[in-house]
C-alpha cells in the first residue's frame, strides 16, 4: 500500500497518521520478561493443540478433526450438529483467507450478515476490520480470518461455554493448518475463550500470550463492532496491531516473544 493510501485508511480508522513509535512488548504494568517463540520447529511432530492460557495448557484428548485436511474439515463443519446452533443457523461460517497466512484474526461468532453470506467479518464491523488489516499494509486475502463459533448465536447473544467447547476442535485444527506467525484475538469474547480466562480485555492487551500447546504468539485487541460504538478507542486498536506486527517481526527474526 502506498503512503497516500495508507494515510487514507488510517484517517478512516480515526487514527492520526503521525502515530509511529516503538511499542513495548509488555504493558507498563506487566513484569518485564524475555520473550521467545517456543513453537516446535516441526509442525508435523507437534501434539494436538489445545486452547488454554498461561504456560501450562491443559492437554485435551485427540479429536477426530485434529487429523483432517482443509476440505475434510470444511465438510465436517458444514454438516455439524454438535450444538443447538445448528438448528438456527442459515449456514456455517467456516473461515476465509490465505490458508498459509502469517496473520490469523479470530473473532467471536458470525453475526446476521455473516450467517447470510457464509463468510466471517463481512458486515460493518467486518469492513472496519478489513480497513485495519489494510492499514497494516496487508490485503484481507493475505490473512486468515475465523471465529470461535462457526454458527450464529440467535440474536447475536454471547456464545455459551458448551457451544464454544463443542466448536473448539474445528478452530484448533484451523490454527494448526494455517500455522500462523501471529494470532490476533478480536474482542473480549474471542480472547477469553482462546485463553480460557475471565480476565478483562483491558488487562489482556499489550502482552503476548501463548496459545495452546504449540504456544502460538497471541495478542488481543478490541472487536471492531465495539470500535464502531466507541470510535475513541480506535487509536488503542491501532496500537494493538502495531504491537502485534512488532511481535511478529521479532518472532520471525528468531527473537523471544513469549515468556
Ligand atoms: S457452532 Fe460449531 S459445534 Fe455448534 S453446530 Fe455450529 S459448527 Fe457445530
Amino acid at each position: 500500500m502506498n503512503e497516500s493510501r495508507r494515510r487514507a485508511v488510517l484517517e478512516a480508522l480515526g487514527v492520526d497518521v503521525y502515530v509511529r513509535r516503538s511499542l513495548p512488548l509488555r504493558a507498563a504494568s506487566a513484569p518485564a520478561a524475555p520473550v521467545r517463540d517456543q513453537r516446535p520447529a516441526s509442525p508435523a511432530r507437534a501434539a494436538v493443540p489445545t486452547i488454554a492460557a498461561g504456560s501450562a495448557p491443559v492437554q485435551l484428548p485427540p479429536a477426530i478433526e485434529a487429523s483432517l485436511d482443509w476440505d475434510a474439515l470444511r465438510s465436517m463443519v458444514s454438516a455439524c450438529t454438535r450444538c443447538p446452533l445448528s438448528e438456527t443457523r442459515t449456514q456455517t461460517v467456516f473461515g476465509t483467507g490465505d490458508v498459509h497466512a502469517r496473520w490469523m484474526f479470530i473473532g467471536e461468532a458470525p453475526g446476521a450478515d455473516e450467517d447470510r453470506q457464509g463468510e466471517p467479518f463481512v458486515g460493518r464491523a467486518g469492513q472496519l476490520l478489513t480497513s485495519m488489516i489494510r492499514a497494516l499494509g496487508l490485503r484481507r486475502d493475505d490473512v486468515y480470518i475465523a471465529n470461535v463459533l462457526k454458527c450464529r448465536p440467535p440474536g447475536n447473544r454471547d456464545p455459551r461455554p458448551e457451544e464454544a467447547a463443542s466448536c473448539r476442535g474445528y478452530l484448533e485444527r484451523q490454527i494448526e493448518l494455517v500455522s500462523p506467525a501471529i494470532v490476533v484475538a478480536v474482542g473480549r469474547i474471542a480472547a477469553q475463550n482462546l485463553l480460557a480466562t475471565d480476565t478483562p480485555l483491558a488487562r489482556l492487551r499489550g502482552k503476548v500470550h501463548p496459545l495452546g500447546a504449540r504456544r502460538w504468539p497471541l495478542v488481543v485487541t478490541y472487536h471492531p463492532a465495539y470500535l464502531l460504538r466507541s470510535p475513541g478507542e480506535k487509536r488503542k486498536a491501532w496500537q494493538d496491531l502495531l504491537f502485534a506486527r512488532r511481535v511478529l517481526r521479532l518472532a520471525e527474526a528468531g527473537e523471544q516473544v513469549l515468556p
